[in-house]
């Protein structure tokens, strides 16, 4: 068995999922800026449904080396607000099907996703997401004590701990994906379909003329433009600055870990957003832990002793037998997070740049319904009903889309 590895990692052809980055071409019809998952669906989409020819992609680091591949991967549609509802559900339904449509498996995992409730208005709270969620058409509903014993028996179900826990919001749809697998699925199929996918290539600069930009800098050299896409999560204020946009977002620090992996005996995904703390099993047999986002501003990836310290206390008072368990990895991401925890889509103030901004904690679920719905905006110059309800002027009209109490903690 050594022999033969040995000889595999020597000799044997291994086949390359994507080519190799070609020469930049002096112009583009569409650049995406961003190699991260919703840079890449937009990329696929634009390629699958409208035939877009001559499209670029452009990542400074590798794929997905932001944020998509450094989350959590919880997928879920239980949302509070009508609009965002509807467009998770459309994306965890893209996600169920994810697989077969790219012919690359994503490992999707159905799981079931229970949100905590530890006090009678958090109780509250949950009946009203249970409500909201059933008019949306999605499944969700409240239930007690027995219920979640019986769903996650490995929870600590005392009365006699500091916040014991009263019941839950079940979503039966939530679940989870391989991260890098959704990117580099929509990667290659968007690639064989004639994207042009450059990394190690960063945006440095840009040339408007007029209310367009015109030009796009680069470390590889300078391209002209028709259309350009900005995905760029963490570097969202950086890169809207080069187009002249000042966006309302603020760039945070999220951690996560994960413990050493053991056999699989934690099936849903647990959250309490009381206790800002959430964990779920990976195929892998490792437990993924997170928090809330750094309460303050950074620009570094590294995770720090405290905020460890402040999620382990509440975690092994809901897993005690965690205790028992070592810490493998810990790393951070930098989240851009608007003010109603709600993302930034479509049309900007210049024209054909397009925006899909303001992903903060919760954009890897988003990553399918967010590629298909800016392909139209692209496609389309029109900002589909899909997104309506995330466009840059809800901060000018007084139309922001509460979603603070359904996203900070639950991801
Ligand atoms: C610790 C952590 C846990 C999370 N957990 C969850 C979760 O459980 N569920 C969930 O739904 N979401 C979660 N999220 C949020 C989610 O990961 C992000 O919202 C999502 O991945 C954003 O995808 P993206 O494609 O917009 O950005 P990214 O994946 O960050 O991609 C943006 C890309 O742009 C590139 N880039 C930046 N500047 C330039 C430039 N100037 N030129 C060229 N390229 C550039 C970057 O290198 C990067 O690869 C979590 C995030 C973190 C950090």
């Amino acid at each position: 068995m050594p022999f033969s590895l040995l000889k595999y990692g020597l000799g044997a052809k291994r086949k390359q999922v994507l080519p190799p980055t070609p020469p930049l071409k002096d112009s583009y019809d569409i650049v995406v800026i961003g190699g991260g998952g919703h840079g890449l669906a937009t990329a696929y989409y634009l390629a699958k449904r409208y035939g877009a020819q001559n499209v670029a992609v452009l990542e400074k680091g590798w794929l997905a080396s932001g944020n998509t591949a450094r989350n959590t991967t919880i997928i879920r549609s239980n949302y509070l607000t009508s609009g965002a509802i509807q467009f998770f559900k459309k994306s965890v339904e893209l996600y169920q099907g994810l697989s077969n449509d790219l012919g690359y498996n994503i490992m999707f995992s159905p799981r079931g996703h229970l949100t905590l409730a530890h006090s009678d208005a958090a109780m509250r709270t949950s009946r009203w997401r249970a409500e909201q969620n059933k008019l949306n058409g999605v499944r969700s509903e409240v239930i007690g004590r027995k219920e979640v014993a019986e769903l996650c028996p490995q929870l600590n179900m005392s009365e006699d701990i500091r916040y014991p826990v009263l019941g839950a919001l079940y979503h039966a749809d939530g679940a989870t994906a391989r991260h890098d697998a959704v990117a580099w699925g929509y990667a290659k199929r968007a690639s064989e379909m004639g994207v042009e996918i450059h990394t190690q290539t960063e945006v440095v600069g840009m040339d408007l003329n007029g209310n367009k930009v015109d030009k796009i800098h680069t470390n590889r050299g300078t391209i002209k433009v028709g259309k350009v896409v900005q995905c760029v999560a963490g570097a969202s204020l950086k890169v809207a600055e080069m187009a002249g946009i000042k966006l309302p977002i603020r760039a945070l620090p999220l951690q996560a870990c994960v413990s050493e992996p053991v056999k699989p005996l934690l099936d849903p995904i647990i959250v309490s957003g009381s206790l800002a703390v959430y964990i779920s099993q990976s195929a892998r047999g490792e437990f993924v832990m997170g928090g809330e986002i750094d309460p303050y501003p950074g620009a570094t990836s590294r995770s720090s002793t405290e905020i460890k310290e402040e999620m382990m206390g509440p975690m092994l008072e809901l897993f005690p037998f965690l205790a028992n368990m070592k810490l493998l990895r810990q790393w951070g991401g930098i989240a851009d997070v608007t003010d109603d925890y709600s993302p930034i889509m479509g049309l900007s103030p210049v024209d054909d740049y397009f925006l899909s901004a303001g992903w903060g904690t919760l954009g890897f679920k988003a990553i399918p319904a967010g590629g298909y719905a800016m392909a139209d905006a692209v496609a389309t110059g029109k900002t589909p009903d899909l997104i309506k309800t995330f466009s840059l002027e809800r901060f000018s009209d007084m139309s922001l889309v509460g979603e603070r109490a359904a996203a900070a903690v639950g991801h």
